[in-house]
Formats: structure tokens, C-alpha cells, sequence
């Protein structure tokens, strides 16, 4: 593990602009379940998928009474070790973008600035309306919810408002996939950091970074999809593994 710690300093030293691509295990640590683990709430029950959200009131109240369940059980997280050095990467000029699939909002709450985060599946702090794209505070959702029982429509336009994230069957937002198609082209680095590399098209990224000749590093607990095309696969904690790269560069 030494050794590889050693090899990605001097690959995050070398490179001109490094890409850090994020998956749910950044945030594990700060006390948000993955996906995939067993056990996980987000495996409870079977996803709602974008077109039957659309299709019923019924299905609508649900999906936000379920959200509303894992959002008062995380939303207290606060960045965890991992996003500090990803912050401080990016502070340092080492990182130009943060092209994440958490939808936890903590890459901005450990100072990354927005415009340097790009979220592939959106952001579950709030909500928005699907028609005119109206922002919405989730709190704003629930009084509604409580009060009128039933799932809030936009005050402005009467669309449907859903949380800002992109469901399973909901199109990928097109700004986001260009901002981050940009973001990866330009990289000579690509650090793919917890996740298991198997959800798409988002984790096409990687292979993105790779076909345009970046060096790709995967920093995972278990083995991704795309351990075969990587120039080194750190197994390990990201949390340790980042705070053992941040004391060799900056000696702390
Ligand atoms: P995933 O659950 O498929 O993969 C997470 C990976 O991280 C797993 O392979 C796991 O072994 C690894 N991991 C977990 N904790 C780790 C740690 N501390 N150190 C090293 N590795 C660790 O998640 P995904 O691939 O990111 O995709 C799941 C989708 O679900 C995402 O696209 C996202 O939209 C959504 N999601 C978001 C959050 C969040 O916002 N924090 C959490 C869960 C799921």
C-alpha cells in the first residue's frame, strides 16, 4: 500500500489537471450508506423510476415520504476526510473539477466551489420543478405534503416538483454531461474515488479519461468494473488512503 501511495503522489505531482470522480463511497464515512452494501436503506425497497413518479399522485407521495425518510437520516453529515483533500487538491490547483454521483451536497459544503462540481445525478437538498425548473426547499415539499396531502405542484407553473435528482429512467442532465465530458477531456489525471464503477452512463467517465490517454487511479474498498483499465487500484479506505497522500504532499 506504501508504494502505491507513493506512485499517486508523484502521479497527482506530475499532472497538469486532475479529474476527481466521485461515488457514494466518499460519503461512508461521514455516515451515509452506499448503494450497493447490504443492508443500506437505499436497497430497502425497490427504486421509483422517473416514469412512474410522473405517472401517479399516489406513487409521488411515496417517493417523497421514502426521501424524506433517508434525508432526515443523513442530512445532519458533514464532510468526511475524503472530501477534505479533494477540497484542498482542488484549492491547490491540483484538481480542476469535481464530477461526483452523490447527490449529498458535501463536496460544496467542504469548500469546493460550485462552479467546479459537476452533479451527474443532481442534489437531494432540494427540489425543483420538472417543467419550469423552479427551485424548491425541500421543507417548503413537506408542509405541503403535511398539509394538503398530496405531492406539491409549482406555484409558478403547476409542473410537477420533484427533489433535484435524477431518478432511474430520468434523462441525464445534458449541461452536466457536457460540463463533465469537457472536464475529463481536458485531464491528464482521472482519480475514480468509491464507487463501484458500475452504474451508466456515468461511469463511462473513466473510460473516457482512459481512451483519451489520462492515466486513471481507482481508489476503492472492493474491486469496480474497470479495475483492468486502470494504471493503479488502490484497495483501501479512502479516507486513509487520501490522508496518507495529503501527508506526503503537503508534510503535515
Ligand atoms: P455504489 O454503492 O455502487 O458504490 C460505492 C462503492 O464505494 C462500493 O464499491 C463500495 O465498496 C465502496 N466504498 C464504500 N465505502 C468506502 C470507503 N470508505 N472507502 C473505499 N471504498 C468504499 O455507489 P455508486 O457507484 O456511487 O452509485 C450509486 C448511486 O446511488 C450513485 O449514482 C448516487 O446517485 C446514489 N447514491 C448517492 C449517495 C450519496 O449521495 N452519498 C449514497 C448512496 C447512493
Amino acid at each position: 500500500m506504501a508504494n502505491d501511495i507513493d506512485e499517486l503522489v508523484e502521479m497527482i505531482q506530475s499532472a497538469r489537471r486532475t479529474v476527481a470522480f466521485t461515488g457514494a463511497g466518499v460519503s461512508t464515512e461521514c455516515g451515509i450508506p452506499d448503494f450497493r452494501s447490504p443492508g443500506g436503506f437505499w436497497t430497502r425497497y425497490k427504486p421509483i423510476e422517473f416514469n412512474a413518479y410522473l405517472a401517479s399522485e399516489e406513487t409521488r407521495l411515496e417517493a417523497w415520504r421514502r426521501y424524506f425518510m433517508i434525508y432526515d437520516a443523513v442530512s445532519h453529515a458533514t464532510p468526511g476526510r475524503g472530501h477534505q483533500v479533494i477540497a484542498r487538491l482542488y484549492h491547490t490547483g491540483k484538481v480542476s473539477h469535481v464530477i461526483t454521483q452523490n447527490i449529498d451536497d458535501l463536496h460544496r459544503a467542504s469548500g469546493v466551489p460550485e462552479a467546479a462540481i459537476i452533479e451527474l445525478h443532481g442534489n437531494g437538498s432540494y427540489a425543483k420543478c420538472l417543467t419550469c425548473g423552479e427551485r424548491y426547499e425541500l421543507e417548503w415539499a413537506r408542509a405541503v405534503i403535511a398539509s394538503e396531502s398530496r405531492p406539491p405542484y409549482c406555484r409558478s407553473c403547476a409542473g410537477i416538483v420533484k427533489t433535484a435528482t435524477i431518478s432511474f429512467g430520468q434523462p441525464m442532465p445534458e449541461e452536466e454531461m457536457a460540463l463533465a465530458r469537457a472536464a475529463t477531456f481536458n485531464a491528464d489525471l482521472f482519480l475514480a474515488l468509491g464507487s463501484s464503477l458500475q452504474v451508466f452512463p456515468a461511469a463511462g467517465f473513466p473510460v473516457m479519461a482512459k481512451s483519451n490517454r489520462a492515466r486513471l487511479v481507482i481508489i476503492n474498498r472492493e474491486p469496480t468494473g474497470l479495475d483492468a483499465l486502470a494504471d493503479l487500484v488502490i484497495a483501501g479506505e479512502i479516507g486513509d488512503v487520501l490522508t496518507s497522500v495529503a501527508e506526503r504532499l503537503w508534510r503535515q
